[in-house]
């Protein structure tokens, strides 16, 4: 078998002990975040489900299953796709044809939905019926980094398969064997713990830019920095809105009383808003402001956490 990342291995050999038993849903979401891993264990569970030689380990790649499926050329395996950021009504529907009818491999069919917390109401009202009475031999495995956002009905249906990414010491182990650059500390809980993103961010130097922007709110808010010079360096940076939001999260940790901290995070949410919703904004001297109503707040902590 393709080799699976370590973490997922524990929740794959489950999948696979209730296929050998014929246990498996026949409706499973894969939700975790971002990066854990779940669209290989999606990949990895249909190989296993097409295979006509499973080995202890998963599929055997080298069935003429496996080899179609290698091939990319499995006509009993459906992976959705779709131009749009939403997969809308007309996907589903060319997915409820695909269910239908027999394998033509004789053995099961399965269908992966990529991103299913972007189907429109169309759409998952389209794929109700097929979910509630999947037709026989037919696998659909849901995958999505914001479970929430999938409709109520549709979670219904489904078994849940929530990924974890295992102790943070065993994958800043894994993070550090996959690449050169030392790993910084903080990077895991950034990444909420899914591993894909740490390397991702890793490899693109993105982590050397959250170290350093981090540093930089560190300055400022203790005095090191001015406001002008920060505010440079800041604006139009990629992410900008998710690091900030990590440097203040890991400054709330540190012990601070209610009310500033509701306010910290109400200047915080004011600002992300307006960025989305004021065209034209003038994004530097939106920042400024956040940073400069920010500032007494978080010096004023400080001073409490060091005291
Ligand atoms: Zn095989």
């Amino acid at each position: 078998m393709t080799e699976l990342y370590p973490w997922l291995l524990p929740q794959f050999n489950q999948m696979q002990a209730l296929t050998s038993k014929g246990q498996l849903a026949h409706a499973l979401v894969l939700t975790g975040a971002a990066g854990i891993g779940k669209d290989a264990l999606a990949r990895a569970l249909a190989a296993l489900l097409l295979c006509k030689n499973r080995q202890p380990d998963g599929a055997c790649d080298t069935c003429k299953s496996c080899l179609l499926r290698l091939a990319g050329n499995h006509a009993d395996l459906l992976v959705l796709q779709t131009e749009t950021q939403h997969i809308g009504v007309d996907a589903i529907r060319q997915l409820n044809q695909f269910t239908y009818g027999a394998a033509q491999q004789q053995g099961y069919k399965v269908v992966i939905i990529p991103a299913a917390d972007t189907m429109t109401e169309a759409a998952a009202n389209a794929l109700l019926k097929t979910l509630e009475e999947p037709p026989a031999g037919c696998f659909i495995i849901l995958v999505s980094s914001n479970y929430p956002q999938l409709s109520a009905t549709i979670r219904s249906r489904c078994q849940q398969w929530q990924l974890h990414a295992g102790s943070k010491a065993t994958l800043s182990q894994w993070l550090n064997a996959q690449s050169n650059t030392p790993m910084p500390p903080f990077l895991l809980d950034y990444c909420q713990g899914a591993p894909l993103k740490a390397l991702s961010m890793l490899k693109s130097e993105q982590a050397t830019s959250l170290t350093e922007v981090l540093a930089l709110l560190e300055d400022y808010f203790s005095g090191k920095l001015q406001l002008t010079a920060l505010v440079k360096q800041l604006d139009g940076k990629a992410e900008l809105s998710g690091l900030l939001g990590f440097y203040l999260r890991q400054r709330l940790a540190r012990p601070a009383d209610f009310l500033r901290q509701q306010a910290v995070l109400t200047a915080y949410q004011r600002w992300c808003r307006d960025a989305t919703r004021i065209i034209g904004q003038n994004s530097a001297l939106a920042l400024s402001g956040l940073l400069t109503e920010l500032k007494p707040l978080l010096q004023h902590q400080e001073m409490k956490w060091k005291s």
